[in-house]
């Protein structure tokens, strides 16, 4: 039976990449070494290096002026170094989730912040005021656990710091808005073990203190990414994932494709008598979709995620913090494992 892979992540990556990176770990680029045992200063991974880089820089449209670093770390790491590189004394952090409380945790350590939150986690705050004053806003562009998403690049007057984990890649972005766009890799590009990071370079050097030398933007950017060993593998694998990317219409072929699944499933939601989504329609997440069983249904949970289960939907129970079920509809994921998991819906919904 076909797995449809809705794991929210790590998740989904296309075949090519992961065939590849398989060919690679037998024989990379034709060394008769794997891709697990070569220097990271072989010639042929720092031609891995720079094509990463640099498809990386073409499929983001980013302007002159900007790095792209690959690092360790995760996501989570950059909670911490982002304010360590750019916080003079305050910051406005918008929180839409879990993901952003833990950044606004790890940015209270380094100054005074604003914090921008709604009664809760089910739509995206609106309508707030950005005093001139602070040395950047952090957003969250996609809200991986509770299913919210940013539509449109914020427009603000000071740098803006996105933290875009799960939803890179998905659609256009206008990277001169943004001072810094991080990511972990494990949701839209590789596996887990590569942290992306896209930094402008003239709003570093500007805080007074010291900063670690593994923790400063700086010693990356001058060394490409090689100031110590990279982490290979992941790096490797995005390179393809970007190349599938690319071969598939670039970020607005993501984009339509995402638009139409999320689409499709969010239409099966609101049609299905057992189930309703759970954020505000205008910041229905295209690559999480999140939603629960009726009040008179709730008991049918635990019958409907086995059911699906056994037809072969993989991943989709909600996030502990959050329960009901959570399908991911990443970039890789094709329309058809959508149109299997509203299938199943509607079958199950004509058992009931
Ligand atoms: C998964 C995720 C993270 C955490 O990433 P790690 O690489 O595990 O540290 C951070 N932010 C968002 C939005 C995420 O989805």
């Amino acid at each position: 039976m076909k797995k449809h892979n809705f794991y929210a992540g790590p998740s989904i990556l296309p075949q090519s990449a992961i065939d590849e990176t398989i060919n690679a770990l037998k024989d990379f680029a034709g060394t008769g070494l794997s891709l697990a045992s070569i220097s990271h200063r072989s010639k042929e991974f720092d031609a891995v290096m720079n094509d990463a880089v640099a498809l990386f820089k073409e499929l983001l449209d980013i302007p002159e002026g900007y790095s792209v670093l690959f690092l360790g770390g995760g996501a989570s790491t950059q909670f911490a170094m982002v304010p360590f590189n750019l916080m003079r004394k305050k910051a406005l952090y918008v929180n839409t989730g879990t993901w952003s409380t833990k950044a606004v945790k790890e940015a209270k350590m380094f100054g005074d912040i604003i914090e921008i939150k709604g009664k809760d986690f089910f739509s995206i705050p609106k309508g707030y005021d950005i005093p001139d004053d602070v040395d950047y806003v952090h957003i969250t562009t996609n809200n991986t656990i509770y299913g919210t998403e940013y539509h449109e690049d914020l427009n603000v007057k000071v740098p803006l710091v996105a933290d875009m984990s799960s939803d890179i890649f998905s659609r256009k972005v206008d990277v001169s808005k943004y001072a810094i766009i991080y990511g972990g890799a494990q949701k839209n590009l590789a596996p887990s073990g590569v942290t992306f990071v896209v930094v402008k370079h003239d709003v570093l050097g500007k805080v007074k203190h010291k900063i670690p030398t593994m923790l400063n933007y700086q010693t990356h950017i001058d060394k490409n990414s090689m100031f110590n060993t990279p982490p290979v593998i992941p790096v490797f694998t995005a390179l393809q994932t970007m190349k599938w990317v690319k071969a598939n219409g670039g970020v607005e072929g993501m984009y339509k494709r995402n638009t139409e699944k999320a689409e499709t499933l969010y239409a099966e939601i609101d049609r299905n008598k057992l189930f309703k989504g759970t954020v505000a329609e205008e910041d229905r997440s295209l690559m999480n979709v999140c939603f629960v069983m009726n009040e008179e249904y709730k008991e049918l949970e635990a019958e409907f995620l086995e059911f699906a289960t056994s037809k072969g939907m993989i991943g989709i129970k909600g996030h502990r913090s959050v329960g009901g079920f959570r399908a991911s509809l990443y970039n890789a994921l094709s329309i058809e494992s959508v149109n299997a998991l509203v299938d199943v819906m509607k079958e199950f919904e004509s058992k009931h």
